[in-house]
């Protein structure tokens, strides 16, 4: 019989991903650039599942039965337009190509729009979980068309994660929605990170812990609402001994976060929405910052600060006060990420139910932890929810924790430690909350230097103030 399903690409993921689907039950196609790859799959793996190995992408596209279902997992940008371009003549109507990397979804809109005037399906899904994630199951975040969904649908959620029965796979809506939905999910995690590392330097700095009394303080808060991959790996990386310097581990790590750009991607796409996306965006600027080695060595034990980072706090008041800032924070973060979500699915007309996208983050990818089912629940009592804040578990949530949450960001700045997510997110919910913004002064600048107009709070209309004359309003 034919091939079900094929992929092409096999470095980590793609080769982990045929492997998941063989394991599955799947027949599985497989092809990549260079041959080696290939040849080492079948070699290695090739008892696990029911492989064809193709040469090149005219064979592969042989060996599979109609519909075809193709899956590219290359290096994403121009390597994938240019799979794509050598793969499109050699299919037929009705046949499917699945972009699994991590593509920007403006290139997806573009590709499906192109694939689709020629009767094909492309279907921009969002992989999560890393090469770990591919081979025991993954969260996909697929995108494209609802009648290519019905044909991958099935193989999907089978070679996804499970969470409670539940498949960690919905389909996310049309065209770039898909990698969209997974690019948010990179920049929740990027602050996910960040307030982690901000919790971490707080209570090393402000009360002089060891990583391994911090590693311990992270395992403890994985047993509540906090619990997480993440959480639960900061214990394990802070707990790790250097076998060189028999030091902590994580004392011998260079200062200087790297990115790959979803990110980034994530904050300018929320830009172009008008999204205030503030905890991902001080997760960006964390990273460029920890990088920008010239600024650094040019202020440090240069520019001043307090003289010391200890600050005279009571101990476990404190860390039980880091761990309400750093959960008040986290539910900042995912609310603006949902609003994004939100915002981008009304501007491209994707229907996206943003509950459902909550459990397909509950298992098989980074950020998976328990607070999602939360996330969930809250759309469920409300659909239209305007803001994941003012639903009731969210708002007491951060009623419990806000009191701490403002110790927490003064003793920061009292103590001379940055705290760029806590003290942004506090922010965020303070305008958010806010009966009265002074963005009425900013309108009132506007409209001096540049007759930018303004509104008034007791008549409709538009106005612009005389203010090089007499100052009388006029009504526009
Ligand atoms: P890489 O991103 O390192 O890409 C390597 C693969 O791309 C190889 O199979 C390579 O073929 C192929 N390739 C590169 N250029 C071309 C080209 N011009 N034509 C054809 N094939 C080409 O591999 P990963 O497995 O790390 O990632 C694959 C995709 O999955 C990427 O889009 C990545 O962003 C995404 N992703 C990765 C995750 C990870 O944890 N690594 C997690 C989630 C998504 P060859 O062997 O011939 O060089």
């Amino acid at each position: 019989a034919k091939a079900e399903i094929a992929v092409t690409g096999l470095a980590v993921m793609g080769r982990n991903l045929a492997r998941n689907l063989a394991r599955n039950g799947f027949r599985v196609a497989v092809h990549n650039r260079s041959q080696g790859r290939t040849d080492a799959l079948i070699e290695e793996f090739g008892h696990e599942g029911d492989f064809t190995a193709a040469a090149d992408l005219p064979a592969l596209v042989e060996a599979l039965e109609q519909p075809r279902k193709i899956i590219i997992m290359v290096k994403a940008g121009e390597p994938t337009d240019a799979v794509i371009d050598e793969l499109v003549p050699l299919l037929d109507q009705g046949d499917i190509v699945i972009d699994a990397g991590n593509a920007h979804f403006l290139d997806t809109r573009r590709r499906e729009k192109a694939l689709s005037e020629k009767g094909l399906h492309f279907v921009g899904s969002g992989v999560s979980g890393g090469e770990e994630g591919a081979l025991n199951g993954p969260s996909i975040m697929p995108g494209g068309s609802k009648e290519s969904y019905a044909a991958l649908g099935p193989i999907l959620t089978k070679i996804s994660a499970h969470v409670n029965g539940e498949a960690c796979c919905v389909h996310v809506g049309p065209d770039g929605a898909g990698h969209f939905v997974k690019m948010l999910h990179n920049g929740i995690e990027y602050a996910d990170m960040q307030l982690i590392a901000e919790a971490y330097d707080l209570l090393r700095r402000v009360l002089g812990l060891s990583p391994a009394e911090l590693a311990d303080v992270f395992r403890e808060w994985n047993t509540g609402d906090l619990e997480s991959f993440l959480i639960e790996i900061t214990a394990d990386v802070l707990s790790q001994v250097d076998p060189t310097t028999g030091g902590a581990f994580v004392d011998v790590v260079l200062d200087q976060a790297e990115q790959k750009g979803t990110g980034r991607w994530t904050v300018q796409s929320a830009l172009d929405l008008g999204i205030p996306v503030s905890g991902m965006a001080e997760a960006v600027f964390a990273r460029s910052l920890s990088g920008d080695v010239v600024r650094r060595e040019a202020a440090a034990g240069v520019l001043p600060g307090p003289a010391s980072a200890k600050v005279d706090v009571d101990r476990d008041a404190f860390i039980e006060d880091v761990r309400h800032a750093l959960y008040s924070s986290k539910l900042v973060a995912y609310a603006q990420g949902f609003d994004a979500i939100r915002a981008a699915s009304e501007q491209y007309d994707w229907n996206v139910d943003l509950g459902a996208m909550a459990t397909i983050w509950r298992g098989g990818c980074i950020i998976r932890a328990r607070f999602l089912d939360r996330i969930k629940e809250a759309y469920d009592r409300n659909p239209a929810l305007p803001s994941l804040l003012v639903d009731d578990y969210f708002k007491d949530a951060v009623a419990n924790g806000q009191d701490a949450w403002r110790r927490v960001v003064a003793t920061a700045a009292t103590a001379g430690v940055p705290a760029p997510g806590f003290s942004a997110a506090l922010s965020y919910y303070d305008g958010l909350r806010a009966d009265r913004l002074p963005a009425a002064l900013i309108q009132g600048l506007r409209d001096l230097f540049g007759a930018h107009t303004y509104k008034r709070v007791d008549a409709e209309g538009t106005f612009h103030l005389e203010w090089s004359g007499d100052r009388s309003e006029t009504k526009s």
